[in-house]
């Protein structure tokens, strides 16, 4: 980078990120073409319906479907398609919202999809006045307790797309949709990570939900996909509880611009790069004691593949979460996706480095294992306490 590292300027750290699209890190590297439409109409005036008209046709082009548009996050996008299913397109249910009194207001979700993805997937459905009414236990869902689950009072069903779900044991998408549209209930998909744009509408879905800031590489935002009438039902709800999810100008414009972006992407080759990445890795960290890597592909299909590093503390001197914490540390700190820590291994994820980036972090695994096989112990603090460390870092924010 030949600017001046604008982290430096704010006194943040200049973190490599292996971890993956984090909110937490800061999601992803914007696409140049974002960046530009995105200061292309900061200081310009604009007549936000008729934008939004714009983006419909493009995420329906690209999602081959027949509407859409862009809120503050997937996160948004869920609250508001549950909101739409409960209110229709009537303007005074709307801006009753969350009050659902006389409306529809229970969303059937699967045990198994009510994960955290950094907040509740179920707090989406709570936000706008909706009841989560769970299905199946957490680990199997069967189509007769899909059926018997729905009511007089269901407004819509929840189906989550994420490596967070339990990967076994869930009832697939098709078969769910199949299921609430026998009785013409709406099917809202949470696919905020997902790479393809097309497949859960095709499977059935009523409407999807995206994140801008995920893979597509856009500004932080979400995009509602799917049946017209249900999309614009959605889309009314920024007359009402939409309102505080509110995305400016800039995240339309450069939601847009991510989304043309993507058809254009030189898919092969950054795929490409991402393999060179892990190659080096897997080469930096091969042969080392207690070492074991293996490339894993993206649990949920996303053309991505991840290194899986694993740690015989023994051998290596040091727990996957020990060399994790000090990988974090230092004046090139490396974040890596820790989800299952506890089991003793970690995943790098090649999707957001900067040219260059790779080569840092494979000195910097290199540095960190060196120093702990030369430790005369092993370096393993209680996993449990990691954890508490965490909760009592956030517990003392802004401090
Ligand atoms: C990231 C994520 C979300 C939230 O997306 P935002 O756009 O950050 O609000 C929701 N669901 C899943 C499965 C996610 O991974």
């Amino acid at each position: 980078m030949d600017q001046m590292d604008i982290r430096e300027r704010l006194g943040v750290r200049p973190i490599i990120n292996v971890s993956g699209t984090m909110t937490a890190l800061g999601a992803s590297i914007v696409v140049p073409e974002a960046v530009a439409a995105t200061a292309a109409i900061l200081n310009q005036f604009v007549e936000v319906d008729d934008l939004q008209r714009k983006a419909s046709r493009v995420i329906a082009r690209l999602c081959d479907t027949e509407a859409g548009f862009v809120t503050a996050s997937c996160a948004a996008a869920m609250s508001i398609c549950v909101a739409a299913a409960m209110t229709g397109s009537d303007l005074f249910a709307i801006e009753r919202l969350p009050d659902a009194a006389g409306l529809k207001d229970e969303v059937i979700i699967q045990s198994g999809h009510m994960v955290a993805y950094g907040a509740p997937v179920e707090q989406s459905i709570r936000l706008v006045g909706g009841r989560v009414v769970p299905v199946g236990q957490a680990t199997a869902t069967r189509a007769y307790q899909v059926k018997g689950a729905i009511s007089e009072r269901t407004a819509a069903a929840m189906f989550v797309v994420s490596h967070h779900t339990v990967q076994y044991g869930m009832m697939g998408l098709e078969a769910f949709c199949a299921a609430m549209h026998e009785r013409s209930i709406p099917v809202i998909v949470d696919a905020a990570s997902e790479y393809d744009l097309r497949r859960f509408l095709k499977a059935g879905a009523d409407a999807v939900c995206y994140s801008s800031h995920k893979f597509l590489g856009g500004p932080t935002g979400g995009i509602v996909a799917g049946r017209k009438d249900f999309v614009r039902a959605a889309y009314l709800q920024n007359r009402g509880i939409g309102r505080g999810m509110k995305v400016g100008k800039e995240g339309v414009v450069g939601t847009i611009a991510a989304l043309e972006a993507w058809e254009t992407r030189d898919h092969a080759g950054i795929r490409a790069r991402e393999t060179a990445a892990l190659l080096h890795w897997r080469d930096v960290l091969s042969g080392r004691p207690g070492v074991t890597t293996k490339i894993v592909p993206d649990p949920t299909d996303n053309p991505l593949d991840r290194l899986e590093l694993w740690l015989d503390p023994d051998a290596a001197h040091i727990t996957a979460w020990d060399l994790a914490d000090r990988l974090a540390s230092g004046p090139r700190p490396v974040i890596i996706r820790d989800h299952e820590i506890e089991l003793g291994y970690f995943l790098m994820d090649p999707c957001n480095l900067h040219p260059g980036e790779a080569e840092v972090v494979g000195v910097r695994l290199a540095e960190e294992l060196d120093r702990a096989l030369a430790s005369n112990t092993v370096i393993a603090s209680p996993i449990s306490e990691r954890g508490l460390r965490k909760t009592q870092a956030l517990m003392s924010w802004p401090d």
